[in-house]
């Protein structure tokens, strides 16, 4: 059973009301494109997700939310999500998005879980917030979904968004921080941690209950040939194939805490660049990765982490 922990459901354009904020917005304008293409890309409807879900042989996916106003333009109701996944019980989960330094959003988070069934709270992101991980006023809301047994669904690294700052999400020291303060709290670094691989494997390795989303990550190896023999060389295997390497080459208790996501992608297009990542690194000459470990981030690494959705 395939399960895709990070999916966006968005309503172009009542939940993108910071309009320029969004770099989708902004990149529309640069490239000249109309409103229709722009709600193309930017309107994400529960039909299209169920759509794309089928095409790619998805059996269940979590929509997250999102409220980054200043810094990405989007700002999701909770409520909204919770509604609109509502008539596809058992197939879609949702998790839910606070701003964590609001004095409201642990009374916020919990009311998602407890009354409106939020499986997750996420997104969350440092840098969107302009806020380090490990700032006392983000505990309240760690906290609650660790009493709730529901896993923290945070994008650190680096984000499209040219308002939102490294500062605060390019230093994992901060979700170091989180996971020695809250053991029990299930983390997942939404993609990989992207650029900072390295540091999302050897965190992985130190706490047990930090995971990651690999959204992002393997749809730039969606055609192996071109990414090998034609000039960009370095920018597939940098980001799509040496990940793989790096994560299952360190030393780690455990191996099977990356999980499948698609995040904003094409589901079918991603799973095509996760399949190729394989046929790629056996063409470049490097080692392949067990068939059996990437089964499981297809099919397992999540059972651990998601225990409100049944198989
Ligand atoms: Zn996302």
């Amino acid at each position: 059973m395939i399960l895709d922990c990070h999916l966006h459901y968005r309503k172009y354009p009542d939940h993108l009301p910071g309009g320029d904020a969004n770099a989708m917005v902004r990149s529309a304008k640069a490239m000249g494109q109309t409103e229709a293409q722009l709600r193309q890309r930017a309107d994400r409807s529960i039909e299209r997700l169920l759509r794309e879900m089928k095409e790619s042989g998805t059996d269940k996916g979590i929509a997250l939310g999102l409220k980054a106003l200043t810094t990405n333009g989007s700002d999701i109701p909770n409520e909204d999500i919770a509604e609109a996944v509502k008539p596809h019980a058992g197939k879609l989960y949702w998790g839910a998005a606070v701003v964590l330094t609001d004095a409201s959003a642990p009374v916020e988070a919990e009311h998602c879980i407890k009354n409106l069934g939020a499986v997750a709270i996420g997104e969350v992101g440092p840098m969107y917030e302009h806020v380090r991980l490990d700032d006392p006023r983000c505990f309240r809301v760690y906290e609650v979904a660790r009493s709730y047994d529901v896993p923290v669904m945070i994008h650190a690294g680096i984000v499209g968004a040219s308002m939102a700052g490294l500062k605060n999400g390019g230093d994992l020291s901060a979700l170091d921080e989180v996971c020695l303060n809250f053991p029990e709290l299930k983390v997942i670094l939404c993609h990989f941690g992207h650029p900072y691989f390295h540091e999302a494997t050897d965190l992985m390795a130190k706490h047990a209950n930090l995971y990651s989303d690999i959204s992002g990550v393997p749809g730039r190896a969606r055609k192996p040939s071109a990414g090998v023999n034609a000039p960009p060389v370095f920018y597939p295997f940098a980001h799509a194939y040496e990940p793989f390497l790096i994560y299952f080459s360190t030393p780690a208790r455990n191996h099977n805490k990356l999980l499948w996501a698609t995040d904003v992608s094409v589901p079918k297009e991603h799973l095509e660049g996760f399949r190729n990542i394989n046929p790629g690194l056996k063409q470049m000459g490097y080692p392949t990765i067990p068939e059996d470990r990437m089964e499981k981030i297809l099919h397992e690494n999540w059972k651990p982490v998601f225990t409100k959705i049944k198989a």
